[in-house]
């Protein structure tokens, strides 16, 4: 896991609102490219109320590749990434996507048990990962199935320790299309468009009036976006290398002999998605096209530790579909989910910046939206009982 979400705009409109009678226009904008999975789960999210209206709109759709969308390129896997005093997103995330695991095959996430491996000497020192997955006594134990530390015989070569638990892996294709395939069944209407101003946003709305409430979800376009220019944020480039080769279980470690950003991971997708071999974590780094170098040292590193996935043959034993390179929305200061008013009176309530972690915390994050939108709806005098649709 390790990259940012996209945005759409949505309004929360009103042609059938059953209860209260006054409705928010939202609009959902995705990121730069097209509807990403925050601004998807978000509009999927609002759109269970009646009051909502909500519309997407996206320079990129699921169906796209490109540098300006991130949630292609993800694995994606759940691999919790956030401190204990900030696993709200994450926390919330995992029940519904284990819900949507067991009863919903079609939207392309199966169960995968995760290995993670820890080398002591990159857990102390400058480079020691900061992320909570290699921690000893982690939160998540108590949230994610099966976790356990692992036993020394179960470790690979120049690693000192490890655990293992049950979690996913997503294949974002399909996740993707089936996520705008539940938006339109609740009505939300999906256009492309690219603002460069979120106040454009307002007139996108297909209520019939300008948008009362705008969702920022465009991921890294929000460094750039008029009325955002958010300057915390930056990419952090993550290349893979996707192969026919299947591997179980799911691997991560703690370090790489090749130094930062330089890491290694693997997650088999389900249903024929090939297996994702991982990767970098470069902040700052802009560059669209794959490094035939990194792709040749992720692919070495791989079948150093797992030889098994090549039938032994190393690299010469993988079949390669793709090579590919994302940009995670990473912002300094870590996500933002929070509102503000535009001077005409518009609501904006943003959701970006989810670095590595956007389909892992992405209920969670949407949920923090709805609550967001439905504040203002309070503050604003609107009932806020509905009928769920
Ligand atoms: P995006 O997907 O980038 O979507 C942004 C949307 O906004 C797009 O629709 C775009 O067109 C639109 N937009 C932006 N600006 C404008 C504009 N001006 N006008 C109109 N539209 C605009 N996450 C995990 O949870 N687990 C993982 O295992 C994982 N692995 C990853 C591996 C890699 C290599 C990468 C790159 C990322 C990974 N991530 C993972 C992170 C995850 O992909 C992101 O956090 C997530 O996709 C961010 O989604 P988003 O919707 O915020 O942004």
């Amino acid at each position: 896991p390790m990259s940012p979400p996209g945005c759409f705009l949505s309004t929360s409109k009103f042609t059938e609102y059953r209860v209260s009678d006054m409705t928010n226009a939202i609009v959902v904008v995705g990121q730069e490219k097209s509807a990403g999975v925050s601004g998807l789960t978000t509009a999927l999210l609002l759109s269970k109320s009646n009051a909502n209206v909500v519309t997407i709109i996206a320079k990129h759709m699921p169906g796209d590749y490109d540098i300006e969308y991130a949630s292609p390129w993800a694995g994606a896997n759940f691999l919790p990434m956030s401190t204990r005093e900030n696993s709200r997103w994450e926390r919330r995330t995992w029940p519904e996507i284990k819900r949507i695991t067991e009863e919903v095959p079609e939207a392309g996430i199966h169960f995968q048990t995760s290995r993670i491996f820890r080398r002591d000497k990159d857990m102390r020192g400058p480079s020691c990962p900061s992320d909570p997955m290699f921690d000893h006594d982690p939160w998540f134990q108590s949230v994610l199935p099966d976790y356990k530390e692992l036993d020394a015989a179960s470790l690979p070569a120049g690693h000192d320790s490890g655990c293992e638990f049950t979690s996913v892996c997503i294949n974002t294709a399909m996740y993707l299309q089936w996520l705008v395939g539940q938006c339109i069944k609740n009505g939300v209407v999906l256009k492309r468009a690219v603002i460069s101003h979120i106040r454009e946003a307002k007139d996108y709305s297909h209520a019939g009036k300008p948008a009362d409430v705008i969702v920022n979800a465009t991921g890294l376009g929000s460094l750039r976006l008029g009325g955002v220019e958010d300057q915390a944020m930056a990419p952090s480039r993550g290349q893979t290398v996707l192969v026919r080769n299947e591997l179980h279980p799911m691997i991560t470690t703690s370090g790489t002999e090749d130094g930062l950003p330089e890491i290694l991971y693997t997650m088999q997708r389900p249903a024929g998605g090939g297996t994702i071999l991982g990767g970098t974590y470069d902040i700052g780094n802009w560059e669209s096209v794959p490094d035939p170098n990194i792709a040749l040292r992720i692919m070495r590193r791989v079948v150093e530790v797992c030889p098994e996935i090549a039938g032994g043959k190393g690299i010469d034993g993988l079949s390669v579909i793709r090579h590919g390179a994302g940009l995670r929305p990473y912002r300094k200061t870590g996500v933002r989910v929070d509102r503000e008013r535009l001077d005409d009176g518009t609501h904006i309530v943003h959701n970006y910046g989810h670095a590595g972690w956007g389909y892992q915390g992405s209920y969670g994050c949407a949920e923090g939206v709805v609550e967001l939108v439905n504040a203002i709806r309070e503050e604003n005098g609107e009932s806020l009982v509905t009928e769920p649709k």
